[in-house]
């Protein structure tokens, strides 16, 4: 038998751990802004586990909710039976949602809330009689979770490279990261024109084969990009226009992360699907959402001789004990005010860690609401070196913060108060000096 240490047992591809052989960085405990560690060390946390535990770790009222809902109920069948807490979740997600959506469909993650964010476009022309609106936009530098779907309309060509043709008809939008965006705060300014490629995209195709358009409103796993100002705006436009479903991916920016619930309603932008995961359950179990309008609910409820025969769901869709948490989870966001701390935080935020930008070796920063990066130049030209070198000494100083190449990003918890923000940026800027 493999020692429990024996990475060879596990597969951690998204993980630094892998580059640590035989002494894998192990967590054991989790409480508010800290994890601790095998050594027993308090670890801050940097980036709410994977940008998902928003109200920070182990909270009281979410932990007994789950517990008690193991004993009470542990599962209903989905397809045959409902169960009170599916109905009162979804509820209390249209309560937070923007106005104009106002239905829900239950994943288990973010990339199967993806699958059906897509599979519903397609099915939502279907049943107005546009079947061939089959065609999907993603945009470079999108990520979407790892399903077919999501590495399909996903920008990273590394992610789908190995796998052929994946969905046929998918084109994607330029990246929105403009090199003049240097040291921005917030929004760039310059840069919505690059929506209008959507336009030259409908002219190649023409309009009545395209089903949707899918984008992060802000690009996270990517590198922390922000939409230019108006892009959002623009692409809305086009899509009405063209009769195009505009689909947010926001399992990283829903549950507060920019200062509102959702960044649809941060960027006064109303897309016809919502995708979120993540901080819906504060990362304690898995849980993913689709949230929609009811034009697409209606496509599919406009009588019994509309309705298509689409079978879609999963044996845990909405299973009560993800369910409990949920519910427990926007309780808890309701209770402290979460979903619009990190306005307040915004500019201590964006202070602290513009602060950085003296290190010779910081050759960008960006921020918005409790997110930002860090962008580090490489090392003897060697791309993510630095940035692992970075994560390395971090994690060694206490911070956990999440590298991708010599991408810092991080993305605390909401709970964060200023005193700690000061703490992590100031550790990672001691750990840029070190690591020169
Ligand atoms: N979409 C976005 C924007 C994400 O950031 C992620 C996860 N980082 C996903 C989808 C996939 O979510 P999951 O890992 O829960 O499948």
């Amino acid at each position: 038998k493999p020692a429990p240490n024996d990475l060879r047992a596990f597969w951690m591809p998204f993980t630094a751990n892998r580059q640590f052989k035989a002494s894998p960085r192990m967590l054991v405990e989790a409480k508010d802004m800290h994890y601790t560690s095998a050594d027993g060390r308090p670890i801050l946390d940097g980036t709410a586990g994977l940008w998902c535990c928003n109200a920070g770790h182990c909270r009281p009222k979410i932990t007994e909710a789950v517990r008690a809902q193991v004993g009470e109920m542990d599962y209903a069948p989905a397809f045959q039976m409902g169960h009170p807490l599916a109905f009162e979740l979804a509820n209390r997600l249209v309560d937070v949602a923007p106005d104009g959506i106002d239905h829900v469909f239950y994943t288990n993650s973010g990339s199967e809330a993806v699958d059906t964010a897509l599979k519903i476009a397609l099915a939502y022309h279907r049943a107005r009689g546009d079947a061939a609106r089959t065609r999907l936009i993603g945009r470079e530098r999108g990520y979407h979770g790892v399903g077919f779907g999501g590495i399909s309309v996903g920008g990273i060509v590394n992610n789908r490279r190995f796998f052929g043709s994946l969905l046929n008809g998918v084109d994607h939008l330029p990246h929105t990261h403009l090199a003049e965006n240097a040291f921005t705060r917030g929004q760039p300014e310059h840069g919505a024109h690059l929506a209008d490629d959507l336009e030259r995209i409908v002219a190649l195709h023409g309009a009545e084969t395209i089903a949707a358009v899918i984008v992060e409103p802000m690009a996270g796993s990517t590198g922390v990009l922000m939409p230019p100002k108006g892009y959002l705006q623009r692409l809305r436009e086009i899509t009405r226009k063209h009769g195009i479903l505009l689909i947010f991916d926001e399992v990283i920016t829903g549950f507060g992360r920019l200062g509102s619930p959702f960044a649809a309603q941060h960027f006064d932008v109303l897309p016809d699907m919502i995708t979120c995961a993540k901080g819906l359950t504060n990362g304690v179990i898995p849980m993913g959402a689709v949230l929609t309008t009811p034009a697409i609910h209606d496509a599919f409820m406009q009588g019994p001789e509309h309705v298509i025969e689409l079978f879609h769901g999963y044996t845990y869709s909405g299973n009560p004990v993800s369910c409990a948490a949920a519910i427990a989870t926007l309780d808890t966001y309701e209770d402290e005010g979460l979903l619009t701390r990190a306005a307040r935080l915004e500019h201590h935020w964006q202070e602290a860690l513009h602060g950085l930008r003296d290190h010779p070796n910081v050759i960008d920063i960006r921020n918005m609401g409790l997110i930002g990066a860090v962008e580090l130049s490489p090392i003897d030209g060697e791309p993510a070196k630095r940035g692992f070198e970075v994560f390395k000494r971090a994690y060694e100083e206490g911070i956990l913060i999440r590298v991708t190449g010599d991408t810092i990003a991080m993305s605390p918890p909401l709970i964060i108060s200023e005193d700690q923000i000061d703490e992590l940026i100031g550790t990672l800027g001691r750990v840029l000096k070190a690591v020169a």
